[in-house]
């Protein structure tokens, strides 16, 4: 239940659920500190012991590479884990690692700096925006582009501003591209889903 939610990742992670299916493909552009990787990774998983679906999760750099690993060593069974790629690369260069030809259900970024981390290592709206553009291209109809924005930092709305941009010129008749924001919480995250049509 979507205004239940505090946290701007809880919401969108209330989209994704609608989205994902059992057994998909989906990448997380921005693993942090893995708790949005761990979160898809229940959204793909098969209850049963096949364990189907995969996340690709990358982050550029190596100490939230770490940090995911050890929160999914912590919480996953091996078998579970190994359902989990990691990448630590920049999100603009996504196609490189995924297979070609997979059927990519949701490629999600939350942008921004690793909490508890360096904060000089941010995302920024030229590499965004090319990993948007790799995103369009690898999804596949009834996926999701999905992007949770931080407006409270330094160069917050400029990013804020290319992706809303990136969204806005996609062609209305492939897809659906909306924002949801906190109008009573104005320095709130910014969530922005861009959904391809069947
Ligand atoms: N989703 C994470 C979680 O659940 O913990 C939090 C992500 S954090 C807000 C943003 C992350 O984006 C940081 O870990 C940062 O290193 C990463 N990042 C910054 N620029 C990047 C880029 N060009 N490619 C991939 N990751 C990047």
């Amino acid at each position: 239940y979507v205004f239940g939610r505090k946290k701007a990742t809880e919401v969108a992670h209330v989209v994704w659920e609608q989205v994902i299916q059992k057994g998909d493909m989906v990448i997380d552009a921005t693993c942090g500190n893995g708790n949005d990787t761990l979160a898809m990774l229940k959204m793909v998983m098969n209850d049963s012991d096949d364990c189907d679906g995969y996340v690709y999760a990358m982050d550029i750099q190596k100490d939230a590479i770490e940090s995911t690993s050890s929160l999914l060593d912590q919480t996953l069974g091996l078998k579970e884990k190994e359902r989990v790629k990691l990448f630590n690369i920049c999100h603009s260069k996504m196609e490189e690692i995924v297979p070609k030809n997979s059927r990519v259900r949701m490629v999600a970024f939350n942008l921004g700096y690793l909490p508890g981390g360096n904060k000089s290592i941010i995302t920024v709206s030229d590499t965004t925006l090319s990993a948007l553009k790799a995103a369009e291209r690898i999804l596949m109809p009834g996926g999701l582009i999905s992007l949770v924005v931080y407006i409270g930092h330094p160069g917050g709305r400029e990013e804020l501003d290319v992706v809303e941009a990136f969204g806005s010129g996609l062609p209305v008749s492939d897809w659906v591209c909306c924002k949801f924001q906190m109008l009573n919480r104005p320095l709130a995250p910014v969530l922005v889903f861009m959904f391809k049509r069947e």
